[in-house]
């Protein structure tokens, strides 16, 4: 390698100790989803990246949870009180963290995180995901937000993206913000090299 051009690949690489994932409560008809969750927590935990997620025992959010479990790294569930029931609540987490509302949950795991990936899931995993979106948009923070697309399941996503941007809807600089990828390790490449788009910052998080 060019010594001259390291100090350059250096500075545009970020490093995330901690990502956020959002993910099913559910584990899909198809084993393949499992079975990725599972592995990307293998990943995280092998990268010693920590697990920042909602901290549920169900589906994937269990599969993602046990998979870092599994390779001895750190994962992090941030739930509220009125779902952390013996049945819902991972009870093997290195940390369970209790808030009071859903807002504050979300609130919570974007403090903690420095990316954030979104596995298949149903309309929690989207709200989750489209509001750090929204987030971003605004200026709020500056975090890469990965969607990790197993067995073409945003494929659809994808392209309602492209009919928004051709609508009118969405800014096409914006489009950007949401890396997909097919491939988990593939997924962090792309996140560790993101560089955020110049947004106007028209509101601060106090006004929201
Ligand atoms: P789902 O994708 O619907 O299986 O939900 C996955 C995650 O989203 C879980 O952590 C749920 O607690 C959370 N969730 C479910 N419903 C909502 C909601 N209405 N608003 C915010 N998060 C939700």
């Amino acid at each position: 390698m060019n010594i001259d051009v390291y100090p350059i690949i250096f500075a545009a690489t970020m490093i995330m100790k901690s990502i956020c994932v959002f993910c099913g409560s559910g584990s899909g008809n198809d084993s393949r989803y499992m079975d990725a969750a599972y592995q990307l927590g293998q990943l995280l935990a092998e990268k010693n990246i920590k697990l920042i997620y909602g901290g549920a025992k169900l589906g994937l959010m269990g599969a993602v949870a046990d998979g870092v479990l599994s390779e001895g790294g750190t994962a992090i569930g941030v739930i509220p009180h009125f779902l952390c029931t013996k049945e819902v609540a991972h009870g093997g987490l290195s940390e369970l963290m209790l808030v009071d509302t859903m807002h504050e949950r979300k609130l919570k795991m974007h403090e903690l995180s420095d990316g954030i990936i979104t596995m298949p899931g149903g309309w929690g995993t989207m709200e989750e995901m489209f509001e750090m979106l929204t987030w971003g948009q605004l200026g709020m923070h500056q975090k890469p937000i990965g969607l990790y697309n197993i067995n073409g399941y945003y494929d659809g996503l994808r392209t309602f993206h492209q009919t928004m941007v051709n609508e009118g809807f969405l800014k096409r600089e914006l489009i950007d913000m949401l890396m997909m990828n097919e491939d988990a390790d593939g997924l962090l490449a792309q996140m560790e090299r993101y560089t955020p788009p110049v947004v106007p910052r028209w509101i601060t998080e106090e006004t929201t």
